[in-house]
């Protein structure tokens, strides 16, 4: 099985044995439209020149399918989708909703179909976990024709992600995945929240774009949205510049200049001010978000941790559910200094809820689910 998560600016890819989920080959093209990688047509020749290189190529009839990341299914894909002509025009339609990442999926599916047009490709969406978040938590409360005529509505992303964590973290906690109800933090360059029961997830904080939630890298996450009006009456700001404040200039980013939680806790430990206030606005708002979802759950049996920064940040961990006794969650610092990389228990033994750091693995999720689909 190959995987293609094409972004706007590059082209990760993993080769996987489904018999046992093993990496045969990964890879990353990154820079496209700069330099000698013109375009993701190019991008996907170098992928294949790579894999020719270790034998593993795109002609091998061992190969079995292809599955692509496509950011926004919108309404219409929830569930891992065979791609045929008509699906590449669903995913064309839904542009507009994602205007950087469905034309670069789309490039991705183009050039992958017309090297191997006899090969069954098929699309899991990032938004496809949240499908089945109910109405009133899905809903903004805005002009409901306004709202559909324009499918403004929560979408949410980093749907494999969110999936693949809440099943491991039942995994983890030997239960039953229909019997747990996880909050699931996927704090990354993009962060989300979502609120799991019993595997079926009910909330999440990215809304109909992934700007809405939590503070990010570089995006704003929640602010009112009168914010955009006042930048553009007072601030003179255009559209488009306020799309690439909040999306490129804000976040941890905007607060201290710095969006690597790395360097910002070296500079913290330097007393630098700055990069203290952008950790604690960013905790601060994870912390508002798991009260949130744990009323919004009920009863939660885990919160767990994935991404670049809720696998590694001891720091942001410890600062996001310290003092939560009230709710249940007490957080072990001895255990959460620990480092490792395998999934892993960070409460005290008799913390009621089980805090948890489940690394992710996206396209293995992905992996999963073509298969799943093919071979049904
Ligand atoms: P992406 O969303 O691009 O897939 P990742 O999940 O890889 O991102 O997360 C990247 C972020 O993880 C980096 O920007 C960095 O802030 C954070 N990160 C990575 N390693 C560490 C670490 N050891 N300690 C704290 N933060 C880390």
């Amino acid at each position: 099985m190959l995987v293609l998560n094409s972004g706007s600016s590059s082209v990760k890819y993993r080769l996987l044995d489904m018999a046992d989920g093993s990496r045969l080959a990964s890879g990353l093209v990154e820079r496209i439209g700069e330099g000698p990688v013109a375009d993701h047509a190019a991008a996907l020749r170098q992928v294949a020149e790579e894999l020719d290189a270790r034998h593993l190529g795109l002609d091998s009839p061992r190969l079995a399918a292809v599955g692509h990341r496509v950011v926004h299914g919108g309404r219409r894909f929830t569930e891992p989708t065979l791609i045929t002509d008509e699906v590449v025009t669903g995913i064309e339609e839904l542009v507009p909703l994602a205007p950087l990442h469905n034309p670069a999926n789309l490039a991705g599916i183009r050039v992958a179909r017309a090297l191997r047009p006899d090969l069954p490709q098929v699309a899991v969406f990032d938004t496809a976990f949240h499908s089945t978040i109910p109405e009133h938590a899905a809903r903004y409360a805005i002009d409901t024709r306004v709202a559909e005529a324009h499918g403004v509505r929560r979408y949410g992303f980093h749907g494999t992600s969110h999936a693949y964590v809440s099943r491991s973290t039942a995994e983890l906690l030997g239960r039953e995945v229909a019997e747990t109800n996880t909050i699931v933090l996927h704090l990354g360059n993009g962060a989300s929240a979502s609120a799991v029961r019993g595997g079926v997830c009910v909330d999440t904080s990215m809304g109909l774009t992934p700007l809405e939630g939590l503070v990010m890298g570089t995006r704003s996450g929640d602010v009112d949205p009168a914010v955009v009006f006042h930048l553009a009456r007072v601030g003179g700001m255009s559209n488009d510049e306020i799309d690439t404040l909040l999306n490129k200039r804000s976040g941890l980013l905007g607060l201290c200049g710095d969006n690597d939680m790395r360097e910002i806790g070296r500079r913290m430990a330097d007393g630098d001010g700055a990069a203290r206030l952008a950790f604690d606005v960013y905790v601060h708002r994870l912390r508002k978000y798991v009260g949130a979802y744990t009323a919004v759950l009920g009863r939660v049996d885990a919160v767990a941790f994935t991404a670049g920064v809720g696998e590694n940040s001891t720091a942001v961990r410890q600062a996001a559910l310290d003092g939560l006794r009230g709710l249940g969650i007490e957080i072990d610092p001895v255990r959460n200094a620990v480092r490792g990389t395998g999934a892993r228990i960070v409460s005290t033994a008799d913390s009621p809820v089980v805090v948890a750091v489940v690394p992710t693995d996206e396209e293995l999720e992905i992996a999963r689910q073509t298969h799943t689909l093919i071979r049904s």
